[in-house]
């Protein structure tokens, strides 16, 4: 473990190299290199700093091996129902008496889909279920051929013939709060909870494997993707994360990371996520605007923010590391990001 002074001072030599071209500038009144950094730098380097080496991934992260020769895996859900994955990216596939149901056709596992389905089943595919509009979730959707029927939520609807995209064929079927898919003795509920990550981004709940899969909300054993997997509605994701907890149900095929989720998993991340709209609603009340900044920037706004912005951030990320370094895998690399989104949000939607 090095120590604070060797970090912080590793942090001025590599802040000292993403400046050198800034130093051919001349230094003027007009503009001036960066200075020093702020006083009591956490150690987790901020935005836009490279280190050597992350933590290294916790156990608790980590799900089962992939083989290489294959580049996927199939994990049996239960009654019909499985999961595929490359350990990054998580789609499902429903067989029943007559076809398949597809949930989801992310492009990195659709170039599988035909060999994984055939290691099952020879059943047709017959529909896809769109959990939201993003690309990285159902890009490969074409690429799947026949002429399945689409089923997702209206505001998918609307995003995908905005984006006019062949590869993200528009659904053919939606609806605006429930869905029940009956496919012969199968059924999947589909509801929408409102917006979180994105408008139109939905549950879908498989009752008899007591199985819900829920995107890009939860990452099982994981610091959620940046700025809180990039929610365009933060009080909502926090809603979001909460009603995911309290519904009943066994497995959580989370669109993401290496492995299914349990109770636990989401109960950790609401508690990290409670932890850091805490820390940041308290950071917001001691810290004042308009401290350490150059007296000749005064007269800029911007400036006096961004300021008070980062002083903010560096106390809520000093708040957290002790408790939650290496609870959740990758915490150092995406702590800044969520306080910089949580600090936002407290201020433009609670505030
Ligand atoms: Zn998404």
């Amino acid at each position: 473990m090095k120590t604070f002074e060797m970090i912080i001072a590793s942090t001025i030599i590599t802040l000292g190299y993403a400046l050198i071209p800034l130093s051919n500038f001349s230094q003027t009144a007009a503009h001036r290199a960066a200075g020093s950094v702020y006083p009591n730098m956490p150690e987790i380097a901020p935005i836009g700093v490279r280190i050597g080496k992350h933590f290294d991934v916790p156990e608790s992260a980590k799900g089962p091996a992939i083989d290489p020769a294959k580049g996927y895996r199939i994990q049996e859900l239960g009654k019909g129902l499985y999961m595929i994955t490359d350990n990054a990216y998580q789609s499902m596939f429903l067989v029943y008496e007559s076809g398949v149901v597809i949930v989801d056709a992310p492009p990195s596992l659709a170039q599988f889909m035909e060999k994984a389905l055939a290691e099952v089943t020879d059943k047709p595919v017959t529909h896809i279920i769109y959990s939201h509009s993003h690309i990285d979730h159902i890009g490969g959707a074409r690429q799947l051929g026949g002429h399945p029927k689409v089923i997702a939520h209206e505001e998918t609807k609307r995003l995908l013939l905005r984006a006019k995209d062949p590869d993200r064929p528009v659904p053919s079927v939606v609806f605006k709060d429930k869905y029940k898919l009956k496919a012969g003795s199968q059924t999947l509920e589909l509801s929408y909870r409102g917006n979180a990550h994105e408008p139109g981004n939905i549950f879908i709940y498989a009752p008899a494997q007591k199985t819900l899969m829920v995107v890009d909300v939860v990452f099982p054993g994981w610091m959620p993707w940046r700025r809180f997997a990039l929610a365009q509605d933060i009080p909502g994701y926090f809603a979001q994360v909460e009603e995911i907890n309290k519904l009943d149900w066994d497995i959580l095929v989370s669109g993401h990371v290496a492995r299914t989720g349990t109770h636990a998993d989401v109960a950790l991340q609401l508690e990290f996520m409670n932890d850091l709209r805490n820390a940041t609603r308290q950071a917001l009340k001691e810290t004042r605007p308009g401290i350490g900044i150059d007296e000749s920037d005064s007269g800029n706004p911007w400036v006096i923010f961004d300021n008070y912005i980062d002083r903010v951030v560096i106390q809520v990320v000093n708040t957290l590391t002790l408790k939650w370094s290496q609870k959740l895998a990758a915490y150092d690399v995406y702590i800044w990001d969520q306080a910089y989104a949580m600090e936002q949000s407290l201020r433009i939607d609670e505030e």
